[in-house]
């Protein structure tokens, strides 16, 4: 088991950027996902840890080793990858047990760490058939016992289960979170899906364009994404966004207001242009909001198209440009658009005009220009002053 650190990590080909300037560390024994879309620089960052990948800049240590330099052989990392590469002549435990008896084990040897290896896997009773008789999740089970027997300090997995079917998928998370849980060898994973990166790591570090944009417990990236990229990024569907602009009292968009507490915004910071985000979930009918704290005032809006999910149900709604002015008076392209979901038993249908609050607590406020968060959750005089009621203007 090890650290994995990062220091300044850079890679560069001759007109990309693949890492810009990386610095992470990874403790003894955690689960980490690298995440972010495709061509985001996920892989090349572990191929800097596997020893695939020299850094144009930067320092990559394994321990206390500085590994930048060493050959992947001799860097105690054993790898996983999304293409399965097995020997097809040969069968489960010849696959399993190849780097083994490359190393000269005794037979005992390799056959004690084979059948571990299988049954941490769930492999046993299979270890005399060939590739081509198990299925897509069977043979990535063998990948990872081969990559088990070799009891390497680091585990790296580059999409492991892109390959294979949704359900297989799911049921794959789950086994290799129970893998982690057995071994405590660290793992750093990479994936493009968000899901997967949200329940299988103890921590995620989200890139774009080849940069960290952050890295944190999965929920702290959903809770208080540290800019407008991660918000965007982690959580299906993805939060809404909208522009605006800092009053001294509040948030004014093109479709409605936020009245804020004044001693919360600094005077320097008023006339700012901003984003105003907020998750579907936070979106709520006026008529289901009675007992929610700080909701915002009402506004109007209008069904245009609804997405039945079993579970939940996606309304997108269509907002009058003028808080207060009615929709009808409105065109629709004129309107700006927000995603709610609500409960299945909520009567809900489209071509629907109502009213819908934003729970003030869920709010995140983001520069306009550089996508940072300026802060999660605001505040308003109605909590302050109970009693005192906020309208839309
Ligand atoms: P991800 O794993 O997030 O999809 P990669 O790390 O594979 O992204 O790639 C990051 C960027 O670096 C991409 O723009 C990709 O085209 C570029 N890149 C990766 N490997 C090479 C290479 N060997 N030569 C040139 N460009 C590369």
């Amino acid at each position: 088991m090890a650290r994995v650190t990062l220091e300044h990590v850079t890679k560069r080909y001759e007109d990309v950027t693949a890492v810009d300037d990386v610095s992470l560390e990874i403790e003894d024994g955690e689960f980490v996902t690298f995440v972010g879309p495709s061509g985001c620089g996920k892989s090349t960052t572990m191929e800097t840890v596997a020893g695939l990948t020299r850094p144009s800049d930067g320092r990559v240590y394994i321990g206390d080793d500085d590994v930048t330099t060493l050959a992947p052989k001799d860097r105690g990392v054993a790898m996983v990858f999304q293409n399965i590469a097995l020997f097809p002549h040969m069968d489960v435990f010849e696959n399993v047990s190849f780097g083994l008896r490359l190393r000269t084990c005794s037979d005992d040897e390799i056959r004690r760490r084979v059948e571990q290896a299988a049954d941490i896997v769930q492999l046993e009773g299979l270890l005399d058939r060939m590739p081509s008789e198990l299925s897509g999740g069977q043979r990535q089970r063998v990948a990872i016992a081969r990559a088990i027997v070799r009891n390497p300090d680091v585990f790296l997995m580059d999409e492991p289960l892109a390959n294979l079917d949704a359900k297989l998928r799911v049921h794959m998370r789950t086994e290799l979170q129970r893998l982690h849980r057995e071994l405590g060898t660290t793992i750093i994973y990479v994936t493009h899906d968000q899901a997967e990166a949200m329940t299988m790591s103890d921590r995620i570090a989200v890139l774009n364009e080849g940069r960290l944009q952050q890295i944190a417990p999965p929920l702290e990236c959903y809770n208080r994404p540290a800019n407008r990229f991660v918000a965007g990024f982690i959580g299906s569907p993805s939060m809404n966004f909208l522009q605006g602009e800092l009053l001294a009292d509040g948030i004014v968009t093109d479709n409605f207001r936020v009245d804020l507490d004044p001693g919360e915004i600094p005077s320097t910071a008023v006339g700012d242009a901003i984003t105003l985000g907020i998750r579907p979930e936070d979106v709520h009918l006026v008529t289901a909001a009675d007992d929610l704290p700080g909701a915002t005032a009402p506004i109007d809006a209008r069904t245009d198209v609804l997405e039945p999910m079993g579970d939940e149900v996606f309304v997108y709604l269509l907002l009058a440009e003028d808080a207060g002015r009615s929709m009808a008076e409105k065109p629709a392209t004129a309107a700006g658009q927000l995603l709610m979901s609500v409960t299945p038993d909520t009567e809900i249908r489209a071509d629907q005009d109502l009213e819908v609050v934003l729970d003030r607590s869920k709010l995140h406020l983001f520069d306009a220009k550089t996508g940072d968060a300026l802060c999660h959750g605001v505040t308003d005089r109605s909590e302050s002053e109970p009693g005192e009621t906020t309208t839309a203007n």
